[in-house]
């Protein structure tokens, strides 16, 4: 067996940026005697989610519950997801010490969502209802709406202007076709310029594979939605995948095959690369690694 390795695949800058920003603010915090906290799952990974608990980094899910005041001992960070402002606001409330981790191409969205509702426009986002990041985009945009496929898109209310935003790791295809569906409803259609450049690398590498591998793993969080997105395209493709969460998930058949392609989703730690294409090269009973040049 053949491993070829996606020619971009795992952590994305935004997530680098954001997990050295939660360890850094874990090692600060235990170095003032402070508690420390992330602001929901850092990224849908449980090996990163484990390494941070293992920091003393505790997990904040519910603000309603917050006190004020009741964090004034304690660091947060707001992951690379972003936030809604309110919830910004409940966070200063509790005297937390907010560590923004939010990447700076979701807050360049969540401004241009801002602007756009500022400006009478309603905020159409094309990606998955309750995902953090939309969430914390429509946070910034009174009466914005999140639509996860162009049937959604052609029922919102077409009588004033839309402006269309990504969720920042939606697949081309899906986007393409919402904005489509926007299009005809409103051929003044305004947007923010699609998915993020560091999704499409992903996605195109995936692409990259078709006619040179028999068989794809695509290894990220089972909640993660970009890596079960990149599973999706290369099923599209003709071609069988599987979403494994990390090495233990590959099954053996895999091993059956001459060239399986390896990518991983945004989320997705190169240990659990490493070790995932590890299992691949046991599988097969095969020394050494090969590298991707042309996927
Ligand atoms: S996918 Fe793009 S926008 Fe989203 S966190 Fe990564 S770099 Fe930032």
């Amino acid at each position: 067996m053949r491993v070829l390795r996606a020619r971009t695949l795992g952590f994305c800058p935004g997530v680098r940026r954001a997990v050295a920003s939660a360890e850094k603010a874990a090692a600060d915090a235990e170095a003032t005697s402070r508690r420390s906290y992330v602001l929901g799952e850092i990224v849908h990974n449980p090996r990163v989610s484990a390494r941070l608990a293992g920091l003393g980094m505790g997990r904040l899910d519910d603000l309603d519950a917050l006190a004020p005041g009741s964090l004034a001992d304690a660091v947060v960070v707001v992951r690379s997801h972003g936030a809604a402002p309110a919830t910004f606001e409940r966070l200063a409330a509790s005297g937390a010490d907010i560590v923004d981790a939010t990447c700076p191409k979701v807050a360049a969205n969540q401004k241009a969502a801002a602007s756009f509702a500022a400006r009478g426009f309603l905020v159409v986002i094309a990606g998955d209802k309750g995902h953090g990041e939309t969430l914390g985009v429509a946070g910034h945009a009174p009466g914005a709406i999140v639509v996860s496929s162009p049937e959604e898109a052609l029922a919102v209310p077409a009588d004033r202007p839309i402006a269309l935003i990504a969720q920042t790791t939606i697949s081309e295809v899906e986007y393409d076709a919402i904005r489509s569906a926007l299009l005809s409803r409103r051929p003044d259609l305004a947007d923010s310029g699609g998915v993020c450049a560091a999704s499409r690398e992903r996605q195109s590498a995936v692409e990259g594979f078709r006619g040179l591998v028999d068989a794809v793993v695509v290894v990220g969080g089972r909640n993660s939605a970009n890596t079960r997105r990149l599973a999706e395209l290369a099923r599209s493709l003709g071609i069988p995948a599987w979403h494994v969460e990390n090495a233990a998930g590959i099954p053996g058949e895999l091993g059956a095959y001459e060239t399986v392609g390896l990518s991983a989703g945004a989320s997705t730690p190169d240990e659990d690369i490493d070790e995932a294409e590890a299992r691949l090269l046991e599988l097969a009973r095969l020394p050494g690694r090969r590298q991707a040049t042309r996927a």
